[in-house]
């Protein structure tokens, strides 16, 4: 049995190249029998050895789960059910945005009727993010419908913006969705949070199931309160070792994103525990969890743990209830790595599976680098990126976008030291290393948009991003070419006008 997982996994791992990355990447060995109840094709294999420390797990039960079964057997008021059935789920939040908010609401008015009213209007939060700071008259259109329909049902979380000529005098405005909801207090572990956003399962990061819907959906779910799910499978990926001081949780998910493609993970749950994920900040985690869907994930879930609590502190005051996979949970696979051994990476144009060195790339010139999104412009992003430019005392060589999540992100730009810098502000480090501007708030360019979108890229130039996608046109030109990367690869390459790697700054 152990052989024929081996041979299997090999095939996955054989379309890239291998020899840069075998060592710190394998996947469990450790199958054992098929059990009657499993699904035809999924392995049983056995839970890994934990640290006594671990928050990862329950213990042995009967019926044994992982987190993601666990949070929706709750959510559909099930004791127990299987990878592959279809059930009811109640939702705890319906998160929707103003590229895909004015069709849901669309969607709910055909169906439910014009005058009905949302199943809970306290558990619906809708967010303009993405086309905001842009003269185009069917964005804007899109943020006025988005008002009128939370005026009209007394939505509780509205993050509105009226003036765009000065975000600052919009206290309710709040920036890139993911990010905001984090912020905000609507991601709570063990409950289950859907967005008509692929990128929703950022907030797996918390523990909780998130996974992005359509619009036809979230329609439904803003009448009903539930969605007929089917339970996906789990793929663990135990991390451990110590994290390398130039390296960011982006370049463990490129890693894995690379190692499995961008179809390992298809309708799959990404379960990530380890000792290094213990360690990762939770920014960290909203990084690795984002990217899930870049590998086909249904969703990402790391265990909530005194990290997650302590962040949820000053955030919410609502009770939730964590959940843990239990010892003899399934997971259709499991893949160890070993993070002490993992260089600085990116992602070459036009694919996130399309790994490569940093270092392997130093020949690649570039005209930009932009740093932001919900992967890439949080706090953490940019004093990594503030750090490298610190290292370094030199002036970026290329124009370098700079683009905060939200305007809690912009206010701590502005307004937080940058440990060891005698005091400096992330912003000063950012003028005096010769970037723009940080910029409004917003998602920006990370998806082109209008294009008089800050950063859009109207040309065919080279970008090394932070971002999460880089599929052709995705910042805009469509024979533009996206480098995926860290910040701190982003900033070091900023320095140089090539792909660089951070350690040549940072060591
Ligand atoms: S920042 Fe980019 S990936 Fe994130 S929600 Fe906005 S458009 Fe999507």
């Amino acid at each position: 049995m152990a052989s024929t997982l081996m041979a299997s996994c090999s095939s996955i791992f054989g379309a890239k190249n291998k020899s840069s990355f075998a060592s710190c990447f394998s996947p469990s060995i450790r199958a054992h029998s098929f059990r009657k109840h499993a699904l035809n094709k999924v392995l049983a294999v056995m839970a890994p050895a934990r640290s006594p420390r671990s928050p990862s797990s329950t213990g042995s039960v009967k019926h044994a789960m992982t987190m993601t079964e666990k949070i929706l057997a709750r959510a559909s008021e099930k004791s127990h059910l299987e990878p592959g059935e279809n059930i009811w789920v109640n939702v705890d939040v319906l998160m929707t945005h103003d590229v895909c908010g004015p069709g849901t609401i669309g969607i709910f008015k055909k169906e439910f009727g014009q005058n009905a009213k949302v199943w809970d209007r306290e558990k619906i939060v809708i967010i303009p993010d993405h086309y905001i700071f842009t003269s185009d008259e069917r964005a804007n259109r899109n943020v006025d419908i988005l008002r009128d329909f939370c005026l009209e049902q007394n939505i509780k979380y509205f993050y509105d913006i009226k003036d765009l000529g000065d975000f600052k005098a919009n206290p309710d405005y709040k920036g890139v969705c993911h990010i905001a909801l984090a912020q905000e207090g609507h991601c709570r572990p063990g409950e289950v949070l859907l967005g008509t956003d692929s990128h929703t399962c950022n907030a797996g990061a918390f523990g909780q199931f998130a996974t992005g819907i359509g619009n036809t959906d979230a329609g439904f779910v803003m009448g009903t309160g539930k969605l007929l799910l089917k339970v996906p499978p789990t793929l663990r990926f135990i991390l451990d070792g110590e994290m390398p001081k130039y390296l960011l949780a982006k370049d463990l998910i490129l890693q894995i994103i690379g190692e499995i493609t961008v179809a390992g993970a298809t309708y799959k749950s990404m379960e990530f525990v380890g000792s290094t994920i213990e360690r990762l900040s939770m920014e960290e985690r909203m990084t690795l969890c984002n990217m899930v869907v870049e590998a086909g994930g249904k969703n990402g879930v790391v265990p909530a743990d005194e990290t997650t609590f302590k962040y949820l502190e000053d955030k919410t005051s609502k009770n939730f209830e964590p959940v843990y996979s239990d010892d003899n949970a399934r997971f259709i696979q499991e893949y160890r790595i070993d993070v002490s051994k993992l260089e600085p990476l990116v992602a070459k144009p036009h694919s996130p599976d399309n790994r490569a060195l940093a270092r392997e790339c130093k020949d690649v010139k570039i005209d930009r680098v932009y740093i932001g999104s919900c992967t890439g412009g949080k706090k953490e992003d940019f004093f990594a990126a503030a750090k490298v430019f610190l290292a370094s005392g030199k002036k970026v060589k290329v124009p370098t976008f700079l683009v905060p999540a939200t305007q809690k992100v912009w206010m701590d730009i502005y307004g937080l030291p940058v440990p060891g810098s005698g005091g400096k502000t992330c912003s000063q480090i950012f003028e005096e290393a010769g970037c723009d501007v940080p910029a409004s708030p917003n998602c920006g360019a990370c998806l082109g948009g209008p294009r008089d979108t800050y950063a859009r890229m109207n040309e065919p130039q080279v970008c090394v991003s932070t971002t999460n996608r880089n599929f052709p046109g995705r910042m805009g030109h469509k024979e533009g070419q996206i480098y995926l990367a860290s910040p701190y690869t982003a900033a070091a390459s900023a320095l140089t006008g090539y792909v660089a790697d951070p350690r040549d700054f940072l060591l």
